[in-house]
């Protein structure tokens, strides 16, 4: 996906904030959001998000004509690293818990990620997390969820869930929304001080005498139009031309 195999090597036994699991648009709006915040955040992702199935994107807030998903899930992985997130491609074998608190994420190339917070974003997957006691797993037809709370608080402390493996409806900008209101349960339990990830005009809050609150930052009018140049620059790179990719066909669909 994103990281070289160089960046890769690097996060052998590395230590983290937060680790998710999962890269298709619940894990990548939640890291996008700890990232922002501060935490050191690492999303850990194997295969194809679903999300790569679809043949062009019409629901997703802001794209006026729909958007291809493949290009969706670039922009996205993008912004998540722009912002200080990190990505990489290998999957996540088993997760566990230490008596100090700290998880240790186990990957297939034998890894070892320690991380203060867990966010599970796999879709259907939760074999991972299976050998932690105190999960709650529940069965719903042929379909596996992890037990949580409205905020993706999991029975285990640290341990949070979002998406679909929360039983979140079957669409982009939900599994997207929840990840983000997960990331913010994450935050709040954390230390870093937060109050909402704002930009906002400068004076907005000084011009009232009040501190810019954590989380919130104030930028002026030479600021905004350099970001909005960047923001039509970038943007304009990205839909030059469609995407290389074609959507992935359902498993079960024989090629002709
Ligand atoms: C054909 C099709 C068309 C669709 N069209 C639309 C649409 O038009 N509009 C809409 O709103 N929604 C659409 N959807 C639904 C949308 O794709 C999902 O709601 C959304 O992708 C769910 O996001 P998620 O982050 O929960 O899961 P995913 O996007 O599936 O992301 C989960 C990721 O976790 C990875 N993973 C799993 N296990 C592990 C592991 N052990 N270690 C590491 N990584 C792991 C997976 O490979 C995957 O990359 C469509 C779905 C399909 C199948």
């Amino acid at each position: 996906m994103t990281t070289t195999e160089a960046d890769a090597k690097q996060d052998v036994d590395s230590t983290q904030d937060v680790c998710i699991v999962g890269a298709g648009p619940a894990g990548l709006t939640a890291g996008l959001f700890t990232a922002r915040a501060g935490l050191e955040t690492l999303i850990v992702n194997a295969g194809e998000p679903i999300l790569r199935r679809n043949a062009h994107l019409e629901n997703v807030p802001g794209f006026p004509a729909g958007v291809n998903s493949r290009l969706f899930l670039d922009m996205l992985s993008d912004q998540v690293e722009r912002n200080g997130g990190k990505l990489t491609e290998v999957e996540v074998t088993n997760v566990t818990k230490s008596e100090d608190g700290q998880f240790a994420v186990m990957t297939a190339d034998e890894r070892a990620i320690q991380s203060d917070y867990v966010i599970c974003a796999s879709w259907a997957e939760s074999n991972y997390v299976a050998d932690i006691d105190e999960i709650g797993l529940m069965k719903r037809g042929s379909k596996t969820y992890i037990d949580a709370n409205d905020d993706g608080e999991t029975g285990v402390d640290g341990l949070y869930v979002t998406g679909r493996l929360a039983g979140e409806p079957h669409q982009t900008v939900v599994a997207s929304g929840h990840g983000a209101k997960v990331a913010l349960s994450v935050i709040h339990d954390s230390d870093v001080p937060f109050y909402n990830d704002w930009v906002a005009p400068e004076g907005y809050f000084t011009g009232r005498g009040r501190e810019v609150p954590p989380g919130c930052e104030e930028i002026d009018e030479e600021e905004r139009q350099r970001r909005e140049q960047q923001s039509l620059k970038v943007m304009q790179e990205y839909f030059e031309s469609p995407h290389p990719e074609s959507p992935t066909q359902h498993p079960s669909v024989r090629e002709e």
